[in-house]
């Protein structure tokens, strides 16, 4: 493999695993940072302490207090520049991606050019952080509500999406006044260290620290971050599990926490559906990224009239991705990132099938060249169930796709409403009247829902997050951009009288 890009984005040494402004010397423990794809070593990141964190929540909170200072357009104009570093280093990027995470490199670009949209975004955003004017009951009175700089932002983030998830915070974050602390996933450090890096170096000496990083254990820094007042809002990406822990934590001491967690998503397919629109839809929610995003599809719900046409032509797509190399053009299908995660695909095959399913494709480790040995390669795997199974419920963050036949829409909405995690859903139909009720308030209750298309690759315009166990967050585009910020509401009188709101008279007169 050729790693020559791991020079040009200053990844060829040992590095440093703490910034605030400048690398420090940190002296934790050495973590030694190896690539899914075949197990080897590809970096060493000294790891960080709490100590460390101290120095780079402070450097953080002081860059902020000038950064909000800063007319926001003058902020986006930094931020235009890093997004165009990023598209200066989009190829490096998407390599670092694939080779961190083991994402196809057709993945990991996609990722690197998320980066870049969701930068272009923000500029465009700098100059529209609208606020409102309310009618005031009170003459000569007027009311105003503005958006106001909220602090440093702490960014905690999954392994899966190891660039995307801190642009989508950090550049929301940076146009509306604040500052970031990043806190990696332990698995890939190293594309978090590469992201710093263009964006410091755009942001010259002066605000640099405005992009912190953190690069420790969970209960060193990870602690001191979730306790940390001088840390308004923890932006928190990754499993319910973490979420359980992170949200009561910082609430504790009532600060902010917009959770991104796990996801259990359908697709819903009627019988009136165009079915190889649907199983191109399905193929690439179902296997792309070896089932490992947050919104991959993990549950087919098919109308019994098509459900055994529908699962013969997944079988037959299903031959046709290539498992392998994420760097190999043909390779549809990478590793997982570890073999924990391949022991939780195992265990789960095996539940699937003691509790009642069908392993119709799949369930076993894939077969890969010897190269590849050290990497946790699993085949896509497709399961035939007559209902909900206990582990259906479960989010396996691996390419396992349940299918379960359904007699009508309304059984599918309940189905598909029946899991704790709510983060995305679609329904595949020609029919506008099952569509649209899919869509309302009686039908999916996930934070994403669509129409002929599948569960995952979402655009960074729309808002991002689910409800229930998936946490409530929202972020990317629309109106996401307000949890950055903080809201105030001001009255102003501009007469020569104070009368009172409600009509109340206080005193004489
Ligand atoms: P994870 O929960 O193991 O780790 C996520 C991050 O949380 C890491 O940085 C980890 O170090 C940190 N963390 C864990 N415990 C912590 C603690 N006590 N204090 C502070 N930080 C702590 O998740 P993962 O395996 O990296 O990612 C996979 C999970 O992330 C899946 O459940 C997936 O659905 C979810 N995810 C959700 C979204 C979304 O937008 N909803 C996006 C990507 C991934």
């Amino acid at each position: 493999m050729d790693l020559s890009f791991l020079a040009e984005l200053g990844l060829d040494k040992t590095v440093s695993g703490a910034f605030d402004g400048t690398w420090r010397k940190t002296k934790g423990d050495a973590l030694t940072v190896r690539s899914p794809i075949d197990g080897s070593t590809i970096g060493t990141v000294q790891m960080a302490d709490a100590k460390d964190y101290a120095a780079v929540s402070k450097a953080a909170h002081a860059a902020f207090l000038r950064w909000r200072e800063l007319p926001a357009p003058k902020r986006g104009d930094y931020v235009r520049r890093i997004g165009n570093a990023f598209r200066e280093h989009k190829e490096a990027l998407g390599k670092l991606v694939s080779l961190e995470a083991g994402k196809i490199l057709q993945e990991g670009l996609g990722e690197a050019q998320e980066c870049i949209d969701i930068a272009d975004f923000a500029v465009g955003l700098s100059r529209q952080l609208y606020g409102l004017t309310i009618a005031s009951e009170r003459p000569n009175h007027h009311m105003r509500e503005t958006w106001h700089p909220l602090g440093t932002v702490g960014v905690i983030t999954a392994f899966n999406f190891p660039i995307a998830v801190w642009a989508w915070n950090s550049m929301l974050a940076l146009v509306c006044g604040d500052s970031c602390v990043w806190k990696p996933s332990l698995k890939t450090p190293l594309c978090a260290i590469a992201m710093t890096k263009i964006a410091a170096a755009v942001l010259g000496k002066e605000w640099a620290p405005l992009v912190g990083l953190i690069i420790g254990p969970d209960l060193t820094v990870g602690s001191a971050m979730l306790d940390d007042p001088a840390i308004p809002l923890v932006s928190a990406t990754g499993s319910t599990r973490m979420g359980r822990i992170v949200g009561p934590r910082v609430a504790q001491r009532f600060g902010r926490s917009l959770l991104e967690l796990g996801g259990n998503n359908a697709i819903a397919v009627m019988d009136d559906a165009d079915l190889s629109l649907a199983v191109r839809g399905i193929v690439f929610g179902a296997v792309g990224t070896a089932g490992q995003r947050c919104t991959t599809t993990r549950r087919l719900l098919v109308h019994e009239k098509v459900v055994d046409d529908l699962q013969a032509r997944l079988v037959k797509a299903y031959a046709q991705c290539t498992i392998g190399n994420p760097f190999d053009k043909k390779t549809l299908v990478g590793p997982l990132i570890d073999e924990a995660s391949a022991k939780a695909f195992d265990h789960a095959v095996a539940a699937a099938k003691e509790q009642g399913g069908t392993i119709v494709r799949g369930g076993k480790r894939a077969k890969v060249p010897a190269s590849l040995k050290g990497g946790a390669y699993v085949e896509p795997t497709i399961v035939r169930c007559d209902s909900m199974l206990p582990i259906v419920r479960e989010e396996t963050f691996a390419p396992i796709l349940y299918i379960v036949p359904v007699k009508s829409l309304d059984e599918a909405i309940a189905m598909n409403n029946d899991v704790p995690q709510g983060l995305s859903s679609s329904i595949f139909t020609n029919n506008v009247r099952c569509a649209e009720r899919f869509l309302s308030s009686i039908g999916s209750d996930c934070g994403i829902a669509n129409v002929n298309i599948g569960t995952s690759g979402a655009e960074i315009g729309g808002a991002f997050g689910g409800e229930k166990e998936t946490g409530g967050g929202r972020e990317s585009g629309s109106d996401s951009w307000k949890v950055y910020m903080r809201r105030q509401t001001s009255t102003v009188n501009w007469g020569t009288s104070l009368p009172l709101a409600q009509g109340i008279k206080f005193g004489d007169e």
